[in-house]
C-alpha cells in the first residue's frame, strides 16, 4: 500500500472557532426571502466562496491518513492524522501553508469533488454532490460547530498519533472502519 491524498477543508469561522481563513469567516445562511437554505437552493457551482467554505463541517475525517492497495485500488483509512492535524481542535495548524508543507494536500472544488471517492461518506460535500442533504449534526443545520464532535462524527478522541510517529507497516496496523461509517453515535442528539 501507498500513502495517497489526504485533504480537508477548514471549518466556517464562528463565534467559537479558532479558524484563520479569513475567506470562510461569513456565516453561510438562507439569505433574506430565500424560502431554502444555500445548500439545498444551489448548485455547488453557484455557491458563493463563503458558502463553499462554511460547508466543511471540520470533521478532519479527510486528515486522516489513507492507504491505498496498489494491487486492488482500494483505499482504506486510518486513525492516523496528517502531520499538520491538530486532533483535538480538529483543525489543521497550518492551514495557510498547507500545501507548501504538505503537497498532497487536496484543495476541493466543484469540479473536483465529484471523483474524490476517497472522501468520507459523511462530508458535506461528497453528500451535495450525491443529491443528499446535510445530517442534523452539521453546524449549518444546528447552528452549533459542536453537534459535529458531540455526534461522534469528528475525529476528535479518536485519533492514535501524527503520522511522523508510524512506519509504514504501522499505518498499516493502524487500519480502520469507521471513517467510512455514515452513522452519528448511538444515543447522539443536539
Ligand atoms: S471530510 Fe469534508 S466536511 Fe469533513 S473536514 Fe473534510 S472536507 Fe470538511
Ligand atoms: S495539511 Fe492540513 S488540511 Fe491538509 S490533510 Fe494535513 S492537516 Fe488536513
Amino acid at each position: 500500500m501507498t500513502r495517497i491524498a489526504t485533504k480537508r477543508r477548514q471549518q466556517p469561522a464562528g463565534p467559537s472557532s479558532a479558524c484563520e481563513d479569513k475567506d470562510a469567516a461569513e456565516p453561510a445562511k438562507a439569505g433574506a426571502g430565500e424560502r431554502e437554505p444555500f445548500w439545498r437552493a444551489k448548485s455547488l457551482e453557484d455557491m458563493s466562496e463563503a458558502e463553499w467554505e462554511s460547508l466543511c463541517d471540520g470533521c478532519a475525517r479527510c486528515c486522516l491518513v489513507k492507504l491505498e492497495d496498489a494491487d486492488t485500488g482500494e483505499i482504506h483509512y486510518t486513525d492516523v492524522g496528517c502531520t499538520l492535524l491538530d486532533s483535538g481542535a480538529c483543525r489543521c495548524r497550518a492551514y495557510a501553508e498547507r500545501q507548501r508543507l504538505v503537497p498532497d494536500c487536496v484543495s476541493l472544488t466543484p469540479e473536483n469533488v465529484r471523483g474524490l471517492d476517497w472522501l468520507p461518506p459523511t462530508c458535506a460535500y461528497r453528500l451535495l454532490a450525491e443529491g443528499r442533504d446535510l445530517p442534523w449534526w452539521h453546524p449549518l443545520v444546528s447552528g452549533d460547530p459542536e453537534t459535529v464532535h458531540r455526534a461522534g462524527i469528528s475525529v476528535r478522541n479518536r485519533v492514535a498519533g501524527l503520522e511522523d510517529d508510524f512506519s509504514v507497516s504501522g499505518l498499516m496496523e493502524r487500519i480502520v472502519r469507521w471513517p467510512r461509517s455514515r452513522h452519528a453515535r448511538k444515543g447522539a442528539s443536539k
